[in-house]
């Protein structure tokens, strides 16, 4: 497709300037400029003249703006109106809430395209809050373009609304030029001369072929071709995802130099021994999956997800044992210090009895502290290593790695994972999450992993109560707190801490934190925590509130994941409306770990109906999955793994997680099929996919190797 890859500045419409903004937007060359998908469409059959509006149906509709005006003061009780005409009569748009922005944004002479339902207020016909595109801007229009705008968007076909960004915007790169710059690219390079499905795969699947999908897509004729050709672009994209996880896992698969965990001795059988209590049906599933991959010779390459509580780190300590009973050292890897803390010492009370020792790698430690622990691990002293993730970078040498667990590991990305593998030799790795990660979207992240999931949740945990409490009603939290401390309990209360306004959240927590001590909690122990505090004062506050010489911990986020005191009974969550879905559920785990009732109390400021209903599904389900589902449902799939691997970890463009399971599941089934079949890709019947791979996939994802 080396057409594809011709300059955008050959184009007729792109000068210097607009093929550099086309650049910084990811647009590069001719390729990238057809896979820049429409955000949306505007179909003009659903399109309605103005005098033909129905009261009651919701409708598009194409006007100019007439007039705006801004009616009463304060923000109650202002709101902006445009009057929006098109030949045939005016429709008054009204905006109650954003109406500085609104009022800013629009002005008289722009085109728009306004979604939204029609009602009638005598014979004024009026929509509230329409969804808007700008097609044409009043104030740039130029001569030519005036009337001619309000025409071409009156033509009769279903036309494309792209994204573009302030930069484009300026630079004059309307949805409108894009279309004509992509007309004029498709005369001159025609897309999809070159397929990247093999004719069986088209026919078996009734796809169609790649030059029509990528014109429908731009200049669809019928709802109908336009779904055929999302459903192909869709179809492409999956497959090659697929493939290259398939690749992945063939790689890892083949490779057969792992060590062998094949001794199971008595490190694995004291370790049973000494536990308190019986392993769960799930933990020993888990448990015999990942034996089964040590024993294997190749390198494990799993994901072990359960939600929070279930036990994962002692289904870790178990794998830890194997490696053990076989000479080899394990790296455990905690997300922040205050876990690698905890980590550390929960290993060291299950494995120094047991002989072997267990070394903390922490970045606040003191130089010679810190080459002692080097030391040991270079010399094979140290059996166990507990540090952050910075451990990969750090380049820390171990005599006999054997085995790397990653806790917490949703917000560790695909490329971490090969430097990871590559710079280790083939040691097995074991990812653990608890924010569960629903199917299609795990897959679709971490295909190239195998997974176990712990279903079940250790025996005698009661069940957290949840509760919903406005801003006036947190007396009852602060009762309930003073109650369960004087049975012997501990709560925490947490405070929202965001970067983009850290230093007032930061003062907001501290504030609290003094009001508290001195006026509602007089005669109780509190303790404060939070990110900006030294890693050892952290350490001590965790350690007084573990040992319960505190009752009260304060704190922001930084006790979100993985804190294990099941002594602690009452989680506070202070402007819970600003909490994502799955951050509520970790912190919310924080409690019921125990064998005493436990209550989360979610306390919200008056707020959006979205964060209502994220607060009222924590009230009704307590189903890790179930609850990153719903979080999917409401916010997208890309902030269940957080910011850093929404887009980018799946590189999708055009398919999405969420609703493309079907086509996924199809996608993968061909993808690994065609891999058992031809690890390589070297049959001369699969050169076309080889050389697409090769050529636009490999490279997007720089992972999987073929030779
Ligand atoms: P998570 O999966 O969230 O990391 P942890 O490993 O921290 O969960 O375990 C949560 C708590 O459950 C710990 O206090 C642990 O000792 C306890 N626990 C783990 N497995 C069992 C079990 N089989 N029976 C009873 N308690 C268990
Ligand atoms: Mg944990």
């Amino acid at each position: 497709m080396t057409t594809m890859r011709s300059s955008l500045r050959a184009l007729q419409g792109v000068g210097p300037r607009r093929a550099d903004t086309l650049s910084e937007a990811g647009i590069h060359d001719v390729g990238d400029l057809y896979d820049y998908f429409p955000r949306r469409y505007l179909d003009r059959r659903a399109m309605r003249r103005i005098s033909e509006l129905l009261n009651g149906e919701t409708v598009t509709v194409v006007g100019r703006v007439l007039k705006t005006v801004q009616e009463g003061q304060g923000v109650a009780r202002s709101r902006f109106k445009v009057l929006l005409a098109d030949e045939t009569g005016v429709l008054e748009l009204v905006w109650f809430r954003g109406v500085r922005y609104f009022s800013k944004m629009l002005a008289t002479g722009d085109v728009l395209a306004v979604f939204g339902k029609v009602g009638y207020f005598g014979r004024q016909a009026q929509m509230q809050h329409p969804d808007f595109d700008k097609l044409g801007s009043g104030v740039q229009a130029s001569g030519s373009g005036e009337s001619s705008d309000l025409e071409l968007y009156h033509t009769g076909r279903i036309i494309s609304l792209y994204s573009t960004s302030d930069a484009m915007k300026q630079a004059g790169l309307s949805s409108r030029q894009l279309r004509m710059i992509l007309l004029k690219a498709f005369d001159d390079h025609p897309p999809g001369r070159e397929e990247n499905l093999s004719e069986e795969m088209l026919a078996a699947h009734g796809l169609m072929p790649l030059g029509e999908a990528y014109r429908e897509i731009h200049f669809p004729a019928t709802q109908e071709t336009l779904a055929a050709a999302r459903y192909r672009l869709k179809w492409t994209e999956l497959f090659y995802a697929q493939l290259l996880f398939a690749l992945r896992r063939q790689e890892i698969r083949q490779n057969k130099t792992a060590a062998r965990f094949d001794h199971s001795g008595e490190i694995t059988r004291k370790l049973y021994e000494a536990l308190p209590f019986d392993l769960t049906g799930a933990q020993k599933t888990v448990i015999r999956e990942i034996y089964q991959d040590l024993r294997s010779g190749c390198p494990m390459n799993r994901l072990l997800q359960g939600d929070v509580g279930s036990g994962k780190t002692l289904v870790a300590m178990f794998s830890i044992a194997l490696a053990a009973d076989n000479g080899l050292q394990s790296a455990f890897m905690a997300p922040t210090e205050i876990l690698a803390v905890q980590h550390y010492l929960a290993l060291k009370r299950a494995f120094q009895p047991l002989g072997l020792n267990v070394g903390l790698l922490s970045g606040r430690q003191r130089k010679k502290e810190r080459d002692a622990v080097l030391g040991d691990l270079r010399n094979g002293t140290i059996a166990i290593a507990v540090g952050t993730h910075a451990m990969i970078e750090e380049g820390v040498t171990m005599a006999a790695l054997g085995l790397v667990i990653i806790d917490e590991q949703h917000r560790f990305g695909v490329l971490q994972r090969k430097a990871l593998q590559e710079k280790a030799l083939n040691p097995h790795v074991l990812l653990m999450t608890a924010t569960p990660i629903p199917r299609t979207l795990c897959m679709g992240v971490f295909g190239d992993l195998d997974v176990s999931v712990i279903n079940e949740m250790p025996p005698g945990r009661q069940p957290v109560v949840t509760k919903l409490l406005a801003g006036n009603e947190t007396g009852e939290a602060y009762t309930s707190i003073i109650r369960e401390v004087q049975k012997g309990r501990q709560a925490y209360i947490v405070y929202p801490m965001v970067e983009e306004s850290e230093k007032i959240d930061l003062k907001a927590a501290v504030d609290r934190f003094d009001f508290l001590t001195a006026n509602i909690f007089s005669d109780l122990r509190l303790g404060l925590i939070h990110g900006r505090m030294t890693t050892e004062s952290k350490e001590s506050v965790m350690d007084e509130f573990r040992n319960g010489r505190i009752d009260v911990l304060v704190g922001t986020t930084v006790i979100e994941v993985g804190v294990d005191v099941p002594n602690a009974t009452i989680m506070m969550i202070e402007h819970a409306e600003r909490f994502g879905l799955a951050q509520l559920h970790q912190l919310r785990g924080r409690v019921g770990r125990g064998s005493h009732p436990s209550t989360c109390f979610l306390c919200y400021e008056k707020t959006a109906p979205d964060a209502l209903r994220r607060l009222h599904a924590m009230e009704s389900v307590a189903d890790g999955f179930r609850i990153s589902k719903i979080d999917a449902e409401i916010r997208g799939t890309g902030n269940i793994l957080g910011k850093e691997q929404s887009g980018a970890a799946s590189g999708l463009k055009i398919a999405d997680l969420q609703h493309d399971e079907a086509i996924l599941n199809i996608a993968r089934t061909e993808a690994f099929a065609l891999v058992a079949k031809d690890s390589q890709l070297r049959m001369p019947e699969h050169a076309m996919i080889r050389t697409c791979y090769l050529r636009h996939y490999h490279e997007r994802y720089a992972l999987a190797d073929i030779g």
